[in-house]
């Protein structure tokens, strides 16, 4: 990979931050920075071609709407999926993630029904079914972690009874770095007859997915983590699941015929997409996918993965280093605490010295509980990442500590 040529793409990481250059961004789970060719052919699209898709017979109209539709087929392509019918755009994993607990809770779940999260989810995985369970009073069963940050995977078979209508998890944590066992848990799920929702939104970036191989039932992920813009994101459904589903949301686009007597809806997937699509993100997000594919995923994971042992080595150099979750097979989020530093200050002082990190509990409070700890300082990376800037992270962790 040559990262070099590679940052030329991305002018954010030339910024000057506090008088300290280059800036040394390490805040990717969060959000991944943007390659010119994202940008670009997004303003492209609004300078010259510009009008709302699907309904339109005038020219920019069909452009547009082929731009758009053709978008649909790369993000199909790049997860594997059978069908651009399975591939539904949203705002985000959250909405996904909110569109199914919606959609399945009201077509598939009855009172005293089971789901079951993890103790590692992020927010948007247990508050969308808590709103379910409040609405339809299901329960929400949960797969606890060992204490190196790995879920119990004999407590999760346990956790199935004739109640459980569905798993959702994350494949990757957005904290812990841990790559759950996705294979096993849906095949587990399956053989209990259960369908698997996994929240793709710490793995698309990282490694290749393939949604046939995976077999999974449901699979979200969000553009603005991937390199692509904000706002934009995917649900993936099997056909056979998504036609069972009601709408999630009512208005133009998701209807074949309205009368106030009856409304009949659109086919997939525009049965799930109401309203006015964000054309010209998910053009950036093709473009971004277009952008990671050139490159390979699989040499990107190998980097990143490069880059992550590196890191986790150097770090565990510094005296007082914790670093929460597995230390082996360890995906591109560092959590750590370095001695009774507070978290806050830890990001504070980094930033002064131009580097970015996130500190909190990361949306993740159950698992903060879990942990036994307020929140954490964390560093993930993504391609242009370099082993330099691992180097400078470490320097300015031992300076921040020095200074306590
Ligand atoms: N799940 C996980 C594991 C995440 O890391 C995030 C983002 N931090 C989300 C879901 C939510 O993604 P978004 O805010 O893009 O909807």
């Amino acid at each position: 990979m040559n990262l070099s040529s590679i940052r030329e793409d991305f002018p954010i990481l030339q910024r000057t931050i506090y008088k300290k250059y280059p800036l040394v961004y390490l805040d990717n789970g969060a959000t991944t920075q943007k390659p010119r060719q994202v940008v670009e052919a997004m303003s492209e699209e609004y300078y010259n071609v510009n009008a709302n898709v699907h309904r339109g017979v005038h020219f920019l109209s069909q452009q547009a709407t082929e731009m758009h539709e053709q978008s649909r087929e790369t993000v199909r392509r790049f997860i594997n999926a059978r069908s651009t019918n399975e591939i539904i755009f949203t705002r985000g994993t959250t909405e996904s993630i909110n569109l199914v607990a919606s959609c399945f809770g009201d077509a598939m779940m009855q009172e005293g029904d089971e789901v079951i999260v993890s103790e590692m989810e992020h927010h948007s995985n247990i508050v969308s079914w808590q709103l379910v369970a409040a609405r339809k009073g299901i329960r929400l069963r949960v797969i606890p972690i060992t204490d190196d940050g790995r879920l119990c995977m004999d407590a999760y078979e346990q956790l199935f009874t004739e109640h459980t209508k569905l798993v959702s998890v994350a494949h990757v944590s957005n904290v812990l770095g841990t790559i759950n066992p996705v294979g096993d848990i849906i095949r587990i799920a399956h053989d209990h007859g259960v369908p698997v929702l996994i929240d793709g939104a710490q793995s698309t970036p990282h490694m290749a997915i393939d949604v046939q191989q995976l077999d999974c039932d449901f699979f979200a992920f969000s553009g603005h983590k991937i390199y692509g813009p904000t706002g934009i994101g995917v649900l993936y459904g099997k056909e056979e699941w998504l036609d069972r589903l009601p709408p999630y949301m009512g208005g133009g686009e998701m209807i074949q015929s309205v009368s106030f007597e009856h409304t009949t809806y659109n086919e997939l997937p525009f049965k799930f997409e109401a309203g006015t699509p964000d054309y010209v993100a998910t053009t950036g997000l093709a473009r971004a996918l277009d952008y990671v594919s050139a490159i390979g995923m699989d040499r990107i994971e190998a980097h990143e993965r490069d880059l992550t042992r590196y890191a986790m080595e150097r770090m565990m150099e510094i005296e007082g280093m914790h670093i929460f979750g597995p230390m082996d097979d360890h995906d591109a989020v560092i959590s750590f605490q370095v001695g009774n530093i507070h978290h806050l200050d830890l990001g504070t002082l980094l930033d002064r010295l131009g580097i970015a990190i996130r500190t909190g509990h990361h949306c993740a409070e159950p698992l903060m509980h879990r942990l036994g700890i307020q929140g954490t300082a964390r560093a993930s990376f993504a391609l242009y990442n370099t082993r330099e800037e691992i180097d400078a992270l470490v320097s300015a962790i031992e300076r921040v500590r020095r200074m306590f």
